[in-house]
């Protein structure tokens, strides 16, 4: 089968690899129909994620039919299904309190002692996403292997919701909705998202769902500030404005109520510490760059509530701890737990409450997935979202 492939840093091509097969009793192999590439999938592109080696498939937001089916596998040869991107047993202490990201069973043993170390206990189970996290191959292919198919994908009966709409419930769309569920959102909250992306965006629209009285997101790309706009949203451009200035203004001196970094560790800024950070993580000292997380604790106002969704991989420096133990927040963070906002979420695209398709900027055969990398990376502006088609033709 042809799969998009890691050679190195900025370096990925589709090459051949072999089919994918049943392993486990609880396997499914599936077919693909169309994949995308995450945010999260440049922090690999970019090499500041540990443990991506040289022939790994990447890719973690996917959806196709089920071709194959181990013996215990409840999937059905011929059903359509949207795969979460978290790997979960579905019968250890933490997947039994639906915290499927943290399920100890599906990181190999094997894998970790890297993540042990790095965390203090090791990582779930990830596709696509290094060796940390357990090493299996991802889904910017034409098939894939999905362990515990008993557990994760969720089926979509209905064949009239095509797979633009129905494929972020792999990853970004759950991932947007518990962002805004950790940020305790209540009726007539003021909430500021960083990050216009598609997790930002996705978040954004969740906390208006959830009642948030007013959404504020802070980028600089104009494009992505006009899709946040779009969802009635008030934005800010970082580049225009002094943010915490702004956020000031915009509620009254206080300070929103919750605060969302969707950036993460490739976040930008201007400041001197931030700058700092960059010259780390370029010369492999590695601190995270969180300059957003940075900012978005000192404006949340007292008693606030910050959420995380932004992946981080390893440490930072110059953290405001002062400002968190100070003005009493609660912190959140975490992967999200997919497989616990499938099924709604699916209702609430059926019902019309969710339509996600506005995110999508480009569709491209797979055999194009090295192009789509380098755009979604270097012309983020224009590239909101690529979804990737191995059934088109190139
Ligand atoms: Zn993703
Ligand atoms: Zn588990």
């Amino acid at each position: 089968m042809r799969a998009l492939t890691f050679h190195g840093t900025q370096d990925v091509r589709v090459d051949t690899h072999p089919d994918p097969e049943i392993v486990n009793p609880r396997d499914a192999i599936i077919q693909i129909t169309s994949t995308a590439i995450c945010g999260s999938d440049l922090h690999l592109y970019d090499g500041v994620i540990p443990a991506v080696m040289k022939g790994d498939i990447l890719g973690h937001e996917f959806m196709g039919r089920v071709i194959e089916t181990g013996p215990h596998s409840t999937l059905r040869k011929g059903q359509r299904v949207v795969v979460p991107f978290t790997i979960s047993c579905g019968s250890c202490f933490f997947c039994g309190q639906q915290q499927f990201s943290a399920c100890d069973n599906s990181n190999p043993v094997e894998k970790r002692d890297m993540s042990e170390q790095l965390y203090g206990t090791p990582m779930s189970g990830l596709f696509g996403y290094s060796h940390l996290t357990g090493g299996y191959p991802g889904g910017q292919a034409e098939y894939v292997r999905v362990p515990y198919s008993d557990v994760g994908p969720i089926v979509i009966e209905d064949d009239s919701l095509d797979d633009d709409k129905v494929l972020f419930l792999s990853d970004i769309l759950p991932t947007g909705w518990m962002a805004a569920e950790n940020a305790e959102i209540t009726n007539g909250d003021t909430v500021a998202v960083w990050g216009a992306g598609p997790v930002g965006l996705f978040a954004a629209q969740s906390a208006l769902l959830m009642g948030a009285h007013k959404v504020i997101v802070i980028d600089h790309y104009p494009n992505r500030l006009k899709l946040a706009k779009g969802l009635g949203c008030d934005v800010i451009n970082f580049r225009e404005s002094n943010v915490r200035e702004a956020l000031m203004e915009m509620t009254g001196g206080i300070g929103p109520d919750a605060v969302i970094d969707a950036v993460g560790m490739e976040s930008h800024g201007f400041s001197f510490d931030n700058m700092m950070d960059i010259a780390k993580q370029t010369v492999g000292i590695g601190a995270d760059r969180a300059s957003a997380l940075k900012q978005a604790i000192l404006a949340v106002r007292k008693g606030g509530r910050v959420s995380i969704p932004g992946v981080y991989g390893g440490m930072t420096d110059k953290f405001p701890l002062g400002a968190l133990m100070e003005k009493g927040l609660s912190v959140k963070a975490g992967q999200t737990h997919t497989q616990k906002y499938m099924e709604l979420l699916l209702g609430m695209i059926t019902d019309g409450k969710i339509d996600t398709t506005f995110l999508i900027s480009h569709r491209l055969p797979l055999e194009q997935a090295a192009e789509g990398y380098r755009n979604f990376k270097s012309k983020q502006d224009e590239f909101t979202k690529v979804i990737l088609k191995p059934g088109m033709g190139a």
